[in-house]
């Protein structure tokens, strides 16, 4: 079935539950593999949707493959070998579930050829609804409220090991509830979530836990910070000879720029990652600018308060781009 051809195109409100109910009929009913995969760069959106609805289906008695590599703040999440890395090929007759992939470049893990069917659940409006059915539902704070509502259409009982990661990726893609998407669907799904036994102090000190290369990395980070157009944008650059100098994982600085985000007077915060060749740019916004305006213009994308992008180049020529387009942004603004 071609992937440019979503059969269902659910733009309605009410209709995406009816989607959402039609997978998880052909997701309880269905004899072959499945494998559960996310974006590139996995957060604890993406991880905690995969491994929400991994267990739920896996309790169905599904043989359901994860393959996923999180940053080592999050593996605490999962079980022992309960993540497979990549795969090159899918397994024969298997339904693939693609989760909180913003467009299908982004989709790591498996390939997006060769399955007998998939299924596409998302929150991002770049989502081109690709996949044999696809439910995405830019209103919703988060995937994982998604896949929350699948679950609850599934004929599982909910356990502790199924809503600790959801409620992770709700956690996650609301900013621990402080962000603009915050609404009352997550916070009350996050409620029905505690129910299942979820220790939620434990679970938000645990992840705020990092490395302790972390807190040297982020010293050097820090003493990058420089700010332009008139004080609206921070950014902060981490480069690949600071990460080996503290032993840091790349992966461990995730939330780096949402520490610079809080700068005083700024509209726009950006962290630019060196990757070899390529520069990796994080960008966060506030008030009426649009992170995902400046990343689209960089060739990425995301949410308007929350975007990132991929460009060639070293970091000055990434610095320039970001400071080209978050100046036209800002123009706009
Ligand atoms: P982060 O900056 O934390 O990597 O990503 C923030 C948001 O932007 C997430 O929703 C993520 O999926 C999205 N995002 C990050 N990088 C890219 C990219 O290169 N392309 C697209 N389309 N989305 C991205
Ligand atoms: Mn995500």
């Amino acid at each position: 079935m071609s992937l440019m051809s979503p059969q269902v195109n659910n733009s309605g409100a009410a209709e995406y539950l009816d989607v959402l109910n039609a997978m998880a009929r052909r997701a309880a009913a269905w004899s072959g593999p499945i494998v559960v995969i996310g974006h590139v760069d996995p957060d604890g959106a993406a991880l905690g949707s995969c491994l929400a609805l991994a267990r739920a289906l896996k309790a169905l008695g599904k043989q359901v493959t994860v393959p996923l590599e999180p940053p080592r703040y999050l593996t605490f999440l999962a079980e022992p070998g309960e993540l497979s890395p990549a795969l090159t090929s899918l397994p024969a007759n298997c339904l693939l579930f693609v989760l909180d992939v913003s467009d299908k470049s982004r989709a790591f893990g498996a390939p997006l050829t060769g399955a007998a069917a998939i299924f596409n659940i998302d929150h991002h409006g770049t989502n081109d609804r690709f996949g044999d059915l696809a439910v995405v539902e830019p209103g919703k704070a988060a995937c994982a409220v998604l896949v929350k509502e699948f679950i609850d259409a599934l004929p599982v009982a909910w356990t502790t090991a199924m809503a600790t990661p959801c409620l992770t990726g709700i956690l996650t893609d609301t900013g621990n509830f402080r962000h603009g998407n915050t609404n009352r669907e997550a916070l009350s799904a996050a409620g029905e979530l505690l129910e299942h036994g979820v220790d939620y102090a434990e679970l938000t000190d645990r992840l705020q836990w990092r490395h302790p290369s972390y807190f040297k990395l982020l010293g050097k980070v820090m003493d990058t910070v420089r700010f332009d157009l008139d004080g609206e944008l921070v950014s902060a650059t981490l480069t690949e000879q600071m990460r080996v100098s503290t032993g840091a994982d790349a992966d461990d600085s995730d939330d780096f720029v949402g520490l610079i985000r809080y700068a005083e007077g700024t509209k726009v915060a950006a962290l630019l990652k060196q990757r070899g060749a390529e520069v990796k740019i994080s960008v966060r916004s506030r008030g009426g600018a649009s992170a995902q305006q400046i990343c689209l213009e960089l060739g990425g994308g995301g949410h308007m308060a929350a975007a990132g992008a991929t460009v060639e180049g070293d970091l000055e020529q990434a610095h320039a781009a970001l400071l080209a387009a978050t100046k036209r942004e800002l123009a706009r603004d």
